[in-house]
């Protein structure tokens, strides 16, 4: 199939496009490269425009005789969303409303949407199945559960294929080394606790030591980009086979803790991070973890990179290539 992959240049854009290719799918990659990377285009075209934009989406739609859409651009701190939300109102979901409206003029009926585990919220139970409540408490979280509730009403009235995937904590790099992680400003703590191990003059802060956990530090469920590439691949062929439009969690259903991840970021470096014990930050929740057996039961999926080790090893090796 050829699959137009918007934000194809960003993190977990370029490792679906990368998986696409190897199973032999032309993967059509559109993004603006506000946040992307030129170079991690390396498995099919690239559209450089922007999704606010509906004559180019038509145009690229149409030219490149695309048969599935992956919606992956857009913006994705939580930080940012709290300080300026309208980036995440405009970019998040008033421009997946336009490339929904361009599929729908292409005659394009199946779309693979990157949602979150933000949607949930605070967690009211866990681990988070998918009938957990939504009550996002970030402009970035609502802005793709808004997408999400436009998701469904395109697909019982315009007869639109979806699958929403929500992912947990993305994590990790490319197995092979030719990809990997690179935000600028980077905020995600395996990365950040891999250069506090490389440069001792810059400590991790981690933010709480008091949650209610084992050793006091947040919990969250890291998922193997390499593993959301695959997700990808599975609901793509989910729905080739006619199945019904739905949300997935993707996750491992296991949490490591802030601590954890550091003293896993020693053992495989060698070198002890730096850390400094700070208050918790807003809005953060004690524990994130999934229940992803739909994923498991319905896609067939299994993270096979996902292990913590694993994580932290191709996100070190991919880091010392920079
Ligand atoms: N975290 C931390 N120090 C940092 C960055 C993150 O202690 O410099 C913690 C954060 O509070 C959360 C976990 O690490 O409990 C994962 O945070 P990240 O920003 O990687 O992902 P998020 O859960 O915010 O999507």
């Amino acid at each position: 199939m050829n699959v137009l992959v918007t934000g194809g240049a960003g993190y977990i854009g370029s490792h679906t496009a990368k998986a696409l290719a190897a199973s032999g799918h032309l993967p059509v990659v559109y993004d603006n490269l506000s946040r992307g990377h030129e170079d991690a285009v390396k498995w099919g075209p690239l559209v450089k425009a922007d999704l606010s934009d509906p004559a180019q989406l038509v145009a690229a739609l149409r030219e490149h005789r695309i048969d599935a859409i992956m919606h992956f651009a857009a913006y994705a701190y939580v930080g940012e969303s709290m300080r300026e939300p309208h980036l995440y109102f405009e970019n998040n979901t008033v421009n997946t409303l336009r490339l929904l409206e361009a599929a729908r003029s292409a005659g394009v009926s199946k779309l693979v949407f990157s949602s979150t585990c933000a949607t949930y919220g605070d967690p009211v139970r866990l681990p988070i199945d998918e009938t957990h409540p939504q009550r996002p408490v970030n402009p970035y979280g609502e802005s793709k559960l808004f997408v999400e509730k436009m998701l469904r009403w395109y697909g019982e009235i315009n007869g639109l294929n979806w699958v929403a995937l929500r992912y947990f904590n993305a994590a990790g790099c490319d197995p092979d080394g030719e990809i990997g992680e690179r935000h600028a400003p980077e905020t995600h703590l395996i990365p950040l606790v891999l250069q506090a191990a490389l440069q001792p003059d810059k400590p991790i802060s981690i933010f709480g030591t008091d949650y209610e956990t084992a050793d006091g530090t947040a919990v969250r469920d890291y998922i193997h980009v390499a593993d959301l590439a695959s997700a990808h691949l599975r609901a793509l062929d989910y729905l080739s086979a006619g199945g019904t439009s739905r949300a997935f969690n993707l996750g491992t259903g296991q949490g490591h803790s802030v601590q954890e991840v550091v003293d896993c970021v020693h053992r495989v470096t060698g070198m002890a991070p730096a850390v400094r014990r700070e208050g918790r930050r807003a809005g953060d929740p004690a524990v994130l973890v999934a229940d992803a057996s739909q994923a498991r039961d319905i896609l067939g999926w299994t993270p096979v990179h996902s292990s913590l080790p694993s994580l932290i090893e191709t996100a070190y090796r991919f880091m010392r290539t920079l």
